[in-house]
């Protein structure tokens, strides 16, 4: 019986599971491990409902064949909500747990599947050997690594106490915004002050109907980033910047896999701090908060230079954002030779055929690999390849 070792029970690792679960018709083997939080990863574990999906609810169902899922989900569930609102992520992790529980029972007797609530520390390549904390080695034939990014070392919401002292947020991206939002909702009273080297925060989402002029981009062949860039800014003349930005998105990953090293180097030095705040976009509902409380003077965002920054309060949160997963255990995997990492330290890539990566892992390769739309497709696909599904031709 083929055993599979999928390392990482976030988005990525579960809806991989569901695929395979989905697909084998045959008898299988699943390990799903997970430290932390199972079917939740770090985006949607049971954190404050007030942290909002960046995405709107009809745009979030985990399989690409049938994005309405979620929404459809929630109206099963009676939670009152339009097909344009932000969800909690609390409610989007539930929906993860219902799609694993539901899979698992559905595939009693032909999947077996073990969930291992235990962190993975090594990998023995030669016997294919998943090495625990606690638990016993397990063989596997293949593995999926879907151990997601690191988080800020200090980004911890259960930590952040409500009081009335001042706060200062190092960094000025969405988990700045997240900070914001959660201090605001435990009545925090204290000024925040939001620093980072450019102090500009995500902009908002907005709502376009279907009859917006969008423009639409024919990218057939791989094309420079200078080209890239003057076809924005032609585009920027004429559409609105969000429709111009989410234009690009299904291009991105071939674009950026046609850039050549000197052209990825300056998207990232030059263009990336631009790109981040106008692509990863917040809920108008976030928005609204960070705007009220800046004009109250409770919330300051600002840049501090390349200098030396002192910050003047007591209470320092670093939210320096998504950064990669630098391991005891990934650089096991390096050291060892299983996976190599790219030269700008965006995600890792792996070097055997038995050894599988998804998700943010593969930002090295694709860039765009971090979100949901991305990621169903990874794991879709990735299931495929693992198990392929039987198709009947009648
Ligand atoms: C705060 C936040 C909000 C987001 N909001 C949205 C959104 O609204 N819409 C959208 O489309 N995308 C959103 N994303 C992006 C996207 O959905 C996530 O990046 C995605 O969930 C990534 O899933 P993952 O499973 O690859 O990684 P993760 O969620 O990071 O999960 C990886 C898991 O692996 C486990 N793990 C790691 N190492 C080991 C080990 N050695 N042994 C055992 N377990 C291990 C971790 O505990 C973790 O649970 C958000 C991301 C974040 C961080």
């Amino acid at each position: 019986m083929k055993a599979i070792g999928i390392v990482g029970g976030g988005f990525s690792g579960t809806m991989t599971a569901v695929w395979l679960m989905k697909n084998s018709t045959e008898k299988l083997q699943i390990y799903l491990i997970e430290k932390d939080h199972l079917a939740r990863g770090q985006a949607y574990a049971d954190i404050d409902p007030h942290l909002l999906l960046n995405v709107r609810a009809d745009q979030m169902g985990a399989f690409p064949d049938d994005i309405g899922h979620f929404y459809r989900w929630l109206q099963d569930k009676k939670i009152e909500c339009s097909a344009s609102d932000f969800i909690s992520r609390k409610i989007y992790g539930d929906y993860l747990s219902e799609l694993l529980a539901k899979a698992i029972k559905e595939s009693a007797g032909r999947v077996l599947v073990e969930i291992i609530k235990d962190q993975v520390i090594d990998l023995d390549a030669e016997n294919k050997k998943l090495v625990f904390e606690t638990h016993t080695p397990i063989q596997v034939d293949e593995v999926v690594l879907a151990i997601g990014l690191k988080l800020p070392a200090e980004f911890n919401f259960t930590e952040i106490k409500a009081g009335p002292g001042p706060i200062t947020i190092i960094g000025t991206g969405l988990s700045m915004v997240d900070v914001v939002v959660y201090l605001h909702s435990i009545g925090h009273q204290g000024k925040i002050t939001a620093v980072s080297r450019r102090g500009r925060a995500p902009l908002a989402h907005q709502f376009y109907d279907a009859t917006v002029a969008r423009p639409v981009y024919d990218f057939t062949k791989t094309h420079s980033l200078r080209d890239v860039l003057s076809m924005v800014r032609g585009n920027l003349k004429r559409f609105e910047w969000r429709l111009v930005i989410d234009g690009l998105r299904p291009h991105t990953q071939l674009l950026w896999s046609g850039w050549n090293l000197k052209e990825r180097s300056q998207f990232l030095r030059y263009l990336r701090p631009i790109w981040d705040i106008h692509r990863h976009r917040i809920s108008s509902q976030h928005q609204k908060i960070l705007n009220d409380l800046k004009s109250i003077g409770r919330l300051e965002i600002k840049a501090i230079g390349f200098g030396n920054f002192q910050p003047e309060t007591q209470i320092v949160m670093k939210c320096h954002g998504l950064t990669q997963n630098k391991s005891d255990f990934v650089k096991k995997l390096i050291e060892k030779k299983l996976v190599t990492a790219d030269c700008f330290q965006l995600g890792i890539e792996s070097q055997t055929n038995w050894i599988h990566t998804i998700g943010p892992l593969k930002r090295g390769q694709l860039w765009e690999s971090l979100a949901v739309p991305e990621i169903r497709k990874q794991a879709h696909e990735l299931a495929n390849h693992l198990v392929p599904k039987l198709v009947v031709v009648l």
